[in-house]
């Protein structure tokens, strides 16, 4: 039944947790595809080869999850040669997007072992999981809708999609879909963390009938990266990962003969919530524990510091400690797991090293477990935004408190900061919504909820400054930019 906010489209249903009969699915998935070693490799020029890896669970050294096979940068100019001979931007856009919604089908007929390899690849909780796995389908079909919604640019030619391990399956599958249904042939490169249920995206999306030079998988590291960005004949790049990166891949499309191909970036945050004395504690709490720890703080929604209004303060701290002690962290095969394990060993380091230098601020911190590469959940007490030299990217939360008078002090330091990507506030006056959402520089407001997990096509997802060139993912700006607007515009 088409409906007033998503049209004809519906956004998938996923799987309810707490339901007996969706746990009887989780629990069948998890005895199918508890020991499946997977293999990625450079789709379709196998023969691409460089060197092979091994894929280890982040949350169980023990664990081998699979084999990557990295290509060459020979492999990835025969690749790009491949998108531009393919006669991918000749089909109807109707074909196109059919062939997405294919795919949508085949993720969902496939969900379990997609659900698997998240929490085996990627160490994601089965809620996250669960969540991704709906993500990547809603933006399949999302695209599709667009593009048949109204005219089109012309297609640009050979895109490049660099996707972040954080979501390895959502956002590497956005970025394909839009790409490909504007007409664009695609050459993708998964994080090199999670290279295996990228492989296993793409064979769906080659299952689906998607035309193999249309879409094909490098896997590799930063020489796979540059080879890409730096070759002359690409179109265009749709990058999601570290600010550094993105400026890496803007300077080498710079040298382009070509200046005009545009790099579409989601970098990161420094993200703020605001709770003043008249929000409801409770609610508040939740919402900061969903924002700040959920993913491990591995999202760059996450909420990274907390303004707390004094009055308020030391019930909301007590409450925060409190609520951080009922939360179960470690290896997100057991379905109790909230917390799962940081990415890998490198990012670990980094995080835990942050945490120690600053051990005299920390107001409280849980415990975790020794395998694995996992950062406790840890409150840190700061003077203000200013006081954080970076994003720190895990389950980090910096807590500072204001008095009622300064707030736009707070907002201005929070702009400051130069990021806006999203912001959340817990308050009951409506005159300060109204008046703090109009000051504050970020592309996602929230207000009495969590700041986390934007929903495709009724939350289009994306930042300001130094968090990202826009347009939003997920929203109806974001195929155009695909396009070429001077051009004739395509037939539906
Ligand atoms: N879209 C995700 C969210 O709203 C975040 C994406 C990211 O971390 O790159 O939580």
């Amino acid at each position: 039944q088409p409906d007033a906010i998503f049209g004809a489209r519906r956004n998938s249903a996923g799987l309810d947790l707490t339901d007996r009969v969706a746990l009887g699915e989780v629990d069948a998935a998890r005895e199918a595809f508890r020991q499946t070693k997977w293999l990625a490799t450079p789709l379709p020029l196998a023969d691409a080869a460089n060197e092979t890896t091994l894929v280890v669970n982040p949350a169980d050294p023990t664990d081998i999850v699979g084999q990557v096979v990295s290509a060459s940068t020979a492999g990835v100019t025969a690749a790009i040669s491949a998108a531009i001979a393919s006669t991918w931007p000749q089909t109807a856009v109707g074909t196109r997007a059919e062939l997405l919604r294919k795919t949508a089908d085949l993720y969902e007929a496939n969900r379990a072992e997609l659900f698997a390899l998240l929490a085996r690849e990627a160490g994601k909780s089965w809620a996250d999981a669960v969540a991704e796995v709906r993500e990547a389908v809603d933006f399949l079909r999302y695209y599709a809708a667009e593009a048949e919604a109204r005219p089109l640019g012309a297609a640009r030619g050979p895109f490049v999609a660099i996707s972040p391990w954080n979501f390895p399956l959502a956002i590497f599958s956005g970025q394909i879909a839009a790409a490909l249904v504007a007409g664009n042939p695609v050459v993708a490169k998964p994080a090199p963390q999670t290279p295996l249920i990228a492989s296993r995206a793409v064979q769906l999306m080659h299952e689906a009938g998607i035309p193999k030079e249309a879409i094909q998988l490098m896997p590799g590291g930063p020489d796979v990266g540059t080879a890409l960005t730096s070759d002359p004949r690409i179109a265009g790049v749709a990058f999601t990962g570290s600010l550094p990166t993105a400026h890496r891949i803007d300077r080498a499309m710079a040298e382009h003969a070509d200046p005009k191909a545009p790099l579409i970036a989601e970098t990161g945050g420094l993200n703020a919530m605001i709770v003043d004395s008249t929000a409801l504690p409770e609610q508040a709490v939740r919402d900061i524990i969903a924002s700040a720890f959920q993913s491990a703080g591995q999202r760059c929604s996450a909420l990274r510091i907390l303004y707390v209004q004094e009055d308020a303060a030391e019930r909301t701290i007590d409450m925060l400690k409190g609520a951080m002690e009922e939360l179960t962290i470690g290896n997100p095969w057991h379905l109790a797991t909230d917390i799962g394990p940081i990415i890998d060993e490198p990012a670990r380091k980094k995080i835990q090293a942050y945490v120690d230098v600053h051990a005299a601020k920390v107001i409280h911190a849980m415990k975790a477990p020794a395998a694995g590469t996992f950062v406790a959940p840890t409150v840190i007490r700061v003077g203000g935004i200013e006081d954080i030299p970076e994003e720190i990217f895990g389950p980090v939360l910096h807590v500072a408190t204001f008095k009622a008078e300064d707030i736009d002090r707070v907002i201005d330091a929070i702009n400051a900061s130069g990021y806006g990507l999203t912001f959340g506030m817990h308050t009951r006056i409506s005159s300060r919504v109204k008046k703090v959402s109009a000051a504050v520089h970020a592309g996602n407001i929230y207000i009495n909820r969590n700041q986390i997990g934007a929903v495709v096509g009724s939350q289009p997802f994306g930042g300001e400054g130094l968090s990202g060139t826009g347009p939003k993912a997920g929203g109806p700006s974001y195929l155009p930019r695909f396009t070429n607007s001077h051009a004739p515009l395509q037939a539906s």
